[in-house]
């Protein structure tokens, strides 16, 4: 006996601009469909800057009180400020990054340099280093801290520098080729351009009948790009077959 399924059209499913929480327990997702992919792409671009500004400010002020240039909330002991500072800066550095990674599945710039590409898809990782780095040398070389202090800032520094790193680096990295190459195999399979994916999918599909939906209750449809979006950038093999890449 065939499961009833249901199927959900994204697309119609919310017109509002959603910035970037979303349901990951197979109920409703919210669909980001107003406006362009490039202007879409660009506010979350904007807001991640502001976000990774906001937190390295929140590394120059716990440098600025240790170095005695700033003399802001002097009643905080010392090491309980600078871990303030850097857990404030990981509060808001790590938004800043989804949002970058984001921004750039929504519009993926093209991977013909190589080193552009890696660059611009990890420039979270890059600046982590410059988000937590120089706290932890300023700690260390200080002479005014004592041997414990500077092991536990400089210990939780570094925690929050790898959990930075970690979360800011695109381990999925996206390139408009990719895009262009993954629309042109669904075009030429089906006209309407719409792909499949249920809650739980790692690929998207043509196929709303696939059988690696035998299990789904519901299923989503939409474009090629909104797939990539959520971060499906793998086509179903049973129900997409692969086209040449060819050179243009
Ligand atoms: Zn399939």
């Amino acid at each position: 006996m065939a499961k009833e399924k249901k199927i959900v059209n994204i697309a119609n499913e919310d017109e509002s601009e959603e910035k970037f929480g979303k349901d990951s327990h197979g109920r409703i997702i919210k669909l980001e469909e107003s406006g362009d992919p490039e202007k879409r792409a660009k506010t979350r671009r904007i807001f991640a800057v502001l976000l990774w500004i906001i937190a390295i400010a929140f590394e120059a002020i716990g440098i600025l009180r240790l170095t005695g240039k700033l003399n802001i909330l002097p009643n905080i002991e010392i090491t309980k400020f600078l871990i303030g500072c850097i857990v404030l800066d990981l509060v808001f550095f790590i938004p800043g990054s989804l949002l970058w990674k984001k921004a750039n599945h929504i519009y993926p710039i093209s991977e013909k340099n190589k080193t552009k590409f890696w660059v611009w898809n990890n420039l979270g990782t890059i600046l982590s280093v410059l988000a937590f780095l120089p706290i932890i040398i300023v700690v260390l070389l200080n002479k005014d801290l004592d041997k414990k202090s500077k092991t536990i800032v400089t210990a939780v520094a570094a925690v929050a520098l790898i959990i930075a790193g970690v979360s800011s680096y695109d381990f999925n990295p996206v390139s408009s080729e990719k895009l262009a190459q993954a629309e042109k195999e669904v075009m030429a399979v089906s006209e309407s351009g719409k792909v499949y994916w249920a809650p739980n999918s790692k690929k998207y599909h043509v196929d709303p009948d696939c059988p690696a939906f035998s299990n789904s209750e519901t299923v989503y449809e939409g474009t090629v790009k909104q797939a990539f979006e959520r971060n499906l950038t793998d086509p179903c093999r049973r129900c997409i077959p692969e086209i040449d890449h060819g050179d243009e």
